[in-house]
């Protein structure tokens, strides 16, 4: 159990999904992160612990004009918590970021065919292989960003929601889910994206509960 929230609308993102993330504080967590596009590149910003840690970091930002973003409570499974291991991660060319909640059992294959295709890794954990065979496959098969999400889950084994973001397209959130719940609120033209309703309702009774 942690969290995921996203929102992609015309009103300032970050404070949204930190607002969010406070309400999934009640499902535990030991660090936290968000991801957003400002001017043309794709931050992440995260810290181990409370959300203050995380506050903290954010204060130092200008992301006023951010209209997107998604952001992270995470529940260690691989790797201990500490800054590196939070979510958000970055694809190797820090185009495109990943959050994730649940395990990819499969990562030590894919971490080892990665590697022979000269992909590096920042961290401990399950989620950073993902979101660099999502880039892997983006690049090797010329296709845009929500193809090579659904080509990319077919090659796991496991358990995840999970969304996506990418530098060259700020409005958009590409998210997926199997066996770990997600849910969609809209109000709009507003998206709204979490592990449960809790930091939606607030926003909109619209809520669309994903399947696998
Ligand atoms: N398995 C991932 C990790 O350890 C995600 C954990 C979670 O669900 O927060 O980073």
């Amino acid at each position: 159990m942690c969290g995921i929230i996203g929102y992609a609308g015309h009103r300032p993102a970050v404070p949204v999904v930190v607002e969010g993330l406070r309400r999934l504080e009640y499902r535990g967590y030991d660090s936290a992160g968000v991801a957003f596009v400002r001017q043309g590149a794709l931050r992440v910003v995260r810290a181990k612990g409370k959300l203050a840690a995380l506050e903290e970091k954010l204060a130092q930002e200008p992301v006023s004009t951010a209209t997107c973003a998604m952001g992270h409570t995470r529940w260690a499974t691989h790797g201990e918590p500490n800054d590196a291991n939070a979510h958000p991660h970055y694809s190797q060319s820090k185009t495109l970021a990943i959050i994730h909640n649940g395990i990819i059992e499969n990562y030590n294959v894919l971490r080892e065919m990665l590697r022979n295709h000269d992909y590096t890794f920042q961290s401990d954990t399950d989620t950073e292989v993902l979101v660099q065979l999502i880039e892997y496959i983006k690049q090797t098969n010329h296709c845009d960003l929500c193809t090579a999400v659904q080509l990319a889950l077919h090659e796991v084994v496991g358990a995840y929601a999970i969304a996506v973001i990418e530098k060259e397209n700020p409005d958009l959130i590409v998210a997926a889910r199997k066996s770990s719940p997600l849910v969609i609120g809209i109000r709009g033209n507003e998206r709204f994206l979490a592990s449960d309703a809790t930091p939606i309702i607030e926003h909109t009774k619209e809520v669309v509960y994903l399947n696998d």
